[in-house]
């Protein structure tokens, strides 16, 4: 259920209805926006606010009940978009930010020259994984706690925040430097993974799980937020349908769909969404155009020798010339770069 308060509503008649509402039990989630306050109330039932004339209270305006099984990260709980700052870099809102780098982190050389790259392009932030999901437990599963370490050494030497994957809780502690944990397509709905990163005070990459609904993955998100960590970054990274040409099916509708349904920001992964790297820009313009609020893109430096995703992979040169594309179409449609 939401509250919207009268624009004149007093502080001592909010204070007061907060605690009417919470001495019942409910928890009461605030957006302070720059028209008017909302309070969503989540909890028990709420019919006995209806019952107890809620509406009728000093300072409210509306009652408005949430149909929708996500709450916390519904845009009717919180209409204005939301803005995620990560040491200097923004997401969302007008911003349009680029994160890119290789699948795999593979070796200090490798990670470094990668990441130099995509900085002189333009990127915002560095992806590698250290932690890698594979579907063949015989492929590479990534360097690990090494490949953490050469994140460090990268971000020391470009200044570039660091994305990474974060396949199992019990590794957390390994991330404490690492400044957004991607959780991946495979984990959505890893329950226990989502509930430990909704703990943390980090931004968190929630990619859509490839055979998840936007209500699936919303509800992953909400299992975030619900326990106090709002820094949710939602991707489409494409699912799985019939087709076998490309490795998904990148989901363009579901850009502007999310981001009419939540407040969160929403990025695209033009690389995993198609498994090929022609088509990588193509997808990478489309969500631009689409409404998306950045892009994830994998970058190698020899995609023939890459250990992982190599078929998907931009070489940097390419990539450069994606970044200039970007910077000339984003100002069009009302986006930074
Ligand atoms: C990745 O980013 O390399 C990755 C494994 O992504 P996804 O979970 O979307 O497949
Ligand atoms: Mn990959």
């Amino acid at each position: 259920m939401i509250l919207v308060l009268r624009k004149d509503a007093t502080s001592e008649q909010i204070k007061k209805l907060k605690e009417k509402i919470t001495g019942l039990g409910f928890k009461i989630h605030e957006s302070t926006g720059e028209e008017r306050t909302i309070l969503g109330i989540i909890g028990g039932n709420v019919n006995i606010l209806q019952e107890l004339g809620i509406e009728t209270y000093p300072g409210v305006e509306k009652v408005i009940r949430v149909l929708k099984p996500y709450k916390l990260v519904s845009r009717d709980f919180h209409p204005e978009n939301t803005v995620i700052e990560i040491n200097g870099v923004r997401v969302g809102g007008n911003n349009f930010t680029v994160i890119a780098g290789p699948c795999s982190v593979e070796s200090e050389e490798q990670i470094i020259e990668v990441a130099k790259a995509v900085k002189k392009a333009g990127a915002h932030m560095l992806r590698g994984g250290a932690f890698k999901p594979r579907t063949s437990p015989y492929s590479f599963r990534g360097l690990e706690k090494e490949g953490i370490r050469l994140l460090l050494t990268a971000k020391k030497e470009t200044g570039l925040p660091i994305v990474t994957e974060l396949m199992d809780p019990r590794d957390i502690d390994l991330f404490e430097e690492m400044d957004v944990i991607q959780i991946g397509t495979r984990n959505m709905q890893n329950y226990r993974l989502l509930t430990e990163v909704g703990k943390l005070n980090k931004p968190v990459i929630l990619k859509r799980g490839y055979a998840a609904t936007i209500e699936e993955w919303l509800l992953a998100a909400e299992y975030i937020a619900s326990e106090g960590n709002n820094k949710i970054i939602l991707c489409e990274r494409g699912v799985r349908t019939f087709e076998t040409a490309t490795r998904n099916t990148m989901d363009i509708s579901a850009i502007p769909l999310v981001k009419e349904l939540s407040h969160l920001p929403v990025i695209a992964d033009p690389s995993h969404g198609t498994g090929r790297w022609d088509l990588v820009e193509p997808m990478a313009l489309a969500s631009l155009s689409a409404g998306a609020d950045g892009l994830i893109i994998e970058v190698h430096n020899n995609p023939f020798e890459a250990l992982s995703d190599g078929p998907q992979s931009l070489k940097p040169k390419k990539f450069g010339k994606l970044m200039e594309k970007i910077k000339q179409l984003a100002p069009l449609l009302g986006k930074e770069i």
